[in-house]
């Protein structure tokens, strides 16, 4: 298998000017595995160059996720969150407790949309499944 382009190559691939505070944010959200919003990117990024401004997170990332080389995601707690585009897709289950985010695969899932689809009359391309749960646990407490 090819191995799994950095962020910092998809960046030089689309022909991106790469500075070095660009630099210190692809790096970031390529070492990132739990999808961080602007401010989480800004608070990791100003601790490795304390010049770097939460605008240039936020130009940043729009810059990237219109390459389409990032994913934004909205788990409806009014943040948008990113992450580096993965090789194999997965879903997310979120946390309504401790607003952590969990990456998940279910082969009968991706099967069923599939079937969905093409029942509809469709060829599935793309989709975006999130779950929204409580810990098991927490309904006892
Ligand atoms: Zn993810």
């Amino acid at each position: 298998m090819e191995p799994e382009k950095t962020l910092e190559e998809l960046c030089a691939a689309n022909g991106m000017r790469m500075t070095d505070q660009r630099r210190v944010i692809a790096r970031i959200l390529q070492d990132a595995s739990d999808h961080p919003d602007v401010e989480e990117l800004y608070r990791r990024a100003v601790a490795v160059d304390d010049k770097i401004s939460i605008s240039t997170v936020y130009r940043t990332v729009k810059l990237f996720e219109d390459a389409g080389i990032i994913a934004r995601h909205d788990f409806r707690d009014g943040r948008s969150r990113y992450e580096t585009i993965p090789d194999e897709h997965h879903d997310h289950l979120i946390d309504l407790r401790s607003g952590s985010v969990i990456e998940f695969r279910s082969e009968d899932i991706e099967r069923l949309q599939e079937i969905v689809a093409r029942e509809l009359g469709f060829k599935l391309v793309d989709h975006r499944l999130e779950l929204y749960g409580v810990p098991l646990d927490d309904d006892k407490a």
